[in-house]
């Protein structure tokens, strides 16, 4: 049988596990410390335990590390990570450097259920949920490759493959685990949760954790709406906007409100005014941003002087609507654009 990997535990998890073989919480933080420390985790290197217990460590447990399979650096810096799951799976991960800051764009699951009609990872189905440590794994591999440029991850979002709020439990120990200052550390703001708008769990999430919300909502009304994301026939538009309202927001944050401006289909001056009414009383901020054309689907960029009077619009209402330029395009690393390729098609390193 495999060995548990420690990468799948948050702290206090580890602390009941490691508790088994008798030892003291203080040795689990030495542990978890040891783990999402810069270089490559092992047992040999915690040097602050033991021998026999490094030993029987080594010898219940396992550390995994994702090596990547693939990189594909973009003209404009943002480079695409392709990673082969143990089980051969294949996820991708994008970091997009800015010039203050590296997001990383995080994976949730191989394939996604959720059907969105313009998004290419749809095609792929549902393949499986991405465990805590397959998610957590994306952020250190990056993180050991920026470390030895002197560089850091500074940003995580959750829009790569996927949709997080459908694999929730997993997700919220990703987030416990990559927050904790014994690891990670990275603060709740720092991490944003994209969702088609799994309303249950926008409120779960809410409870549960301090992280940025975003939320793929794309069209004002039901009648589009259902047509681009049948998630909407499920949650409609006026309950997903009653839950934003209800979100519980720390001071001073916003809700994400992403918008792809599809050519001749939601991009018209009255969509605009009709998301303007919809999301009143909602604090957020809305990003436009031009859809990628994904091949056969037929939907297409609005043209750049209608997305700016879309925007225009939404200012005029006193919204904050910024125009998101789409990065990483020439290496399909944009939204939208990541479906991985099967593992046979993927060329190792
Ligand atoms: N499932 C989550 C996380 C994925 S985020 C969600 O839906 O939010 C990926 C983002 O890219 C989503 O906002 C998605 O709607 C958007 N996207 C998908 N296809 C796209 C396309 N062709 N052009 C631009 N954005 C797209």
């Amino acid at each position: 049988m495999e060995k548990p990997d420690l990468k799948n535990y948050t702290l206090a998890q580890l602390t009941e596990t490691l508790a088994t073989m008798g030892l003291p919480a203080y040795r689990a933080k030495q542990v978890f410390a040891w783990i999402y420390r810069p270089g490559m985790p092992n047992f040999a290197r915690m040097t602050d335990l033991s021998l026999p217990i490094r030993g029987e460590l080594e010898e219940r447990y396992q550390i995994s590390w994702l090596a990547p399979v693939r990189r594909e650096l973009s003209e404009d810096g943002t480079c695409k990570y392709a990673f082969r799951l143990a089980d051969g799976n294949v996820i991708e991960s994008v970091l997009i450097p800015e010039e203050d800051r590296n997001t990383l764009c995080l994976s949730s699951q191989v394939g996604c259920a959720m059907g969105c009609r313009f998004c290419l990872t749809a095609t792929m189905g549902f393949v499986r949920n991405l465990t805590p440590a397959e998610m957590v794994n994306q952020v250190c591999t990056v993180a050991e490759e920026l470390h030895a440029k002197g560089q850091a991850v500074n940003n995580l979002v959750f829009m790569g493959m996927g949709e997080p709020l459908a694999n929730f439990d997993q997700l919220a120990t990703a987030i416990a685990i990559l927050t904790n200052n014994y690891g990670l550390a990275f603060s709740s703001r720092r991490i944003t949760v994209s969702t088609c708008g799994l309303i249950p769990r926008i409120i779960e999430l809410g409870e549960k954790t301090r992280v940025n919300l975003a939320v793929s909502l794309h069209a004002a009304d039901d009648d589009k709406r259902n047509q681009l994301m049948p998630v909407n026939r499920t949650y409609p538009i006026a309950d997903l906007l009653n839950a934003l309202r209800e979100f519980p927001l720390p001071p001073r944050r916003r809700i994400m409100i992403e918008y792809i401006m599809i050519n001749g289909l939601n991009d018209a001056d009255t969509d605009a005014e009709l998301l303007a009414r919809k999301l009143h009383g909602i604090s957020c901020k809305i990003n436009l941003l031009p859809c990628n054309e994904t091949s056969a689907m037929g939907y297409g960029p609005s043209p750049m002087a209608r997305i700016e009077r879309f925007q225009q619009i939404l200012r005029n209402h006193g919204y904050t609507a910024l125009l998101r330029t789409s990065r990483g395009a020439d290496i399909s690393a944009a939204c939208g654009q990541l479906a991985a390729q099967t593992p046979s098609g993927c060329p190792s390193e």
